[in-house]
Order: structure tokens, then C-alpha cells, then sequence
């Protein structure tokens, strides 16, 4: 089921000086309805192997069959698992989050909020002519060490990487708002979020997690890819010891937030878009 169509009819301003204003027309998606993310986020599996199937099979109803790929990982029984939305250029934009799970718990909050919205977030910008070449990815193997992720980053050649304006990175999701771990964040990214977060009336904060635990955002900033992780990590979630325990289970997720990081992140990625590439990104690698 689809939710309405949204337009957002606004100029794009302040973010930065020089770049030709955005008509309401260009910032055209369409959200799924929190019904269809909420059935979605059930349909969670109970090993890896049948969450990249699901995965699968969530891309292929979101009208992602022809450009749906697997990505052979050393060192790792399952692959990445990547659906490509192409667009009218050859820059990119990669949207990744890791299917796998800690079995200690169900891997519903970390990370299958993550994974299963890939294909709900492919939906929500597929219907109108991108800029950038969009590259779903559901990574395997964070939880052994970034496993998916390093694989993907390293095997990137100079130019894919030369080509690639961002890596939104999104891992543990719907136990609150939505948050942006600023640890390795580049700032530009951060104030687009919020920029836009602003403009939709929906809530967003920056509460660091690079203590806690690295995610697959790092492979990519190591090789100077802008990139962004999304996360819904408090104090409190932490003091409640959810992650990577049998408290990891879907009565943790807060469907009304959950659902606005969705909302939030299709925004995000029609933004990112009109954005990028900066013109000082020339300069800044
Ligand atoms: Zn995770």
C-alpha cells in the first residue's frame, strides 16, 4: 500500500551559497504507508541466510529485480546483497545497513530496522528521475567485524570511489527518534539532515555512538567517501543493555518513531541528491 505522494514546495537555501534553488517539482517522493514498514520490520527472520533472502524478495516487490545483485564477500558464508536505482548521472550515492544479526537476541532493533527498509527507501524515490545512480546495500557480516562493508569499501576502484558523493549509513533504528552518530560524520551531511529534518517538522539529534561500537560507515570514510550513520541509541538504550541481548526484539521498536525515520530518510535522499555534489568537495579529498 502506498501513502500519498508528498511534495515539498520550499527553496533550498542557507545550506550552501551558490547552488540554484530546488523547485517543488524536483522534491517529489512518495512514502510507503506506516502499515507497509511496519509489516515489513515483522517479517524479520531467524538466520542471516533467510534475512538476505527476505531482503531479497522485499527488493524484488519494490520493483528492484533487474538491477539486483549479490557481491561475493571473503571471509563471509553469505554476500552483500545490492539493488542499483540508476540515474540520469554516473555520481553516487550509497544507502547501506547490515542484514546480519548478533544471535543473542532477535536482531530486530540491530539491524533488521535497518536492512528492511533499504527497499522501502528504493520505493519512496524510485517514481521520479534522480540525478545520482542510488546503491542500495545490505551489508553482511558487520556484527564479525564490518566484514560486508570493508569488502564493498576496499574493492571500490578510484574512480567509484572518485564518483561517490555520500554513504548514509543507517544501523539500529525505532528505539527512539532519529539520531545521527557525529563520530566520523561529515559535517555537510549532518546539516543537510538537519536542515531537512527541520523543514518537515520531524525531530533529529546528534547523540555519538563511537564509543559504543563502530558500524559500516567506516570502510567508506576511511576511503573519503562523505558518509553519515543513523542510529536511535540513548543513554537510556544503552542502560537497558537491549543490544546484542534477548531484549533485542520487535516490542522494542517504537513504531511512531521508527516510521518517522523512514519519512525522514526519504526526504534525506531526495535532498542529497539536489545537493551533491558541493562545489568544495573538489578541493576537499
Ligand atoms: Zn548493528
Amino acid at each position: 500500500m502506498r501513502g500519498a505522494g508528498r511534495i515539498i514546495g520550499f527553496i533550498l537555501i542557507a545550506l550552501v551559497a551558490g547552488r540554484p534553488s530546488a523547485s517543488a517539482q524536483e522534491f517529489r517522493y512518495s512514502t510507503l504507508s506506516k502499515e507497509t514498514i511496519g509489516i515489513r520490520l515483522k517479517q524479520v527472520a531467524g538466520k542471516d541466510s533467510q534475512r538476505k533472502e527476505k531482503l531479497k524478495e522485499l527488493f524484488m516487490e519494490a520493483g528492484c529485480s533487474e538491477h539486483l545483485h549479490e557481491q561475493p564477500v571473503r571471509g563471509s558464508k553469505l554476500p552483500n546483497l545490492e539493488c542499483v536505482l540508476p540515474g540520469s548521472s554516473d555520481r553516487t550515492i550509497i544507502v547501506g545497513a547490515h542484514f546480519d544479526h548478533d544471535t543473542s537476541g532477535d536482531g530486530v532493533v540491530d539491524n533488521w530496522s535497518g536492512a528492511s527498509l533499504l527497499p522501502s527507501l528504493y520505493q519512496a524515490i524510485k517514481n521520479e528521475p534522480r540525478k545520482h545512480t542510488f546503491v542500495f546495500i545490505g551489508f553482511t557480516g558487520e556484527e564479525k567485524g564490518l566484514v560486508g562493508s570493508r569488502h564493498y569499501a576496499r574493492t571500490m576502484t578510484e574512480e567509484e570511489v572518485e564518483r561517490t558523493d555520500a554513504m548514509v549509513n543507517m544501523d539500529t533504528l525505532g528505539l527512539s527518534s532519529t539520531k545521527i552518530d557525529g563520530t566520523g560524520a561529515v559535517e555537510k551531511l549532518i546539516k543537510a539532515l538537519a536542515y531537512i529534518a527541520r523543514k518537515l517538522n520531524l525531530p533529529v539529534a546528534v547523540v555519538n555512538v563511537g564509543a559504543v561500537g563502530i558500524s559500516d560507515s567506516q570502510p567508506f570514510a576511511e576511503r573519503n567517501i562523505p558518509a553519515i550513520t543513523i542510529h536511535s541509541f540513548t543513554q537510556e538504550a544503552w542502560n537497558a543493555g537491549i543490544l546484542h541481548s534477548p531484549k533485542d526484539k520487535l516490542s522494542a521498536i517504537r513504531m511512531d518513531d521508527y516510521y518517522q525515520t523512514y519519512c525522514l530518510m526519504s526526504a534525506y535522499l531526495v535532498l542529497l541528491d539536489l545537493l551533491l555534489p558541493l562545489s568544495t568537495d573538489a578541493g576537499s579529498r
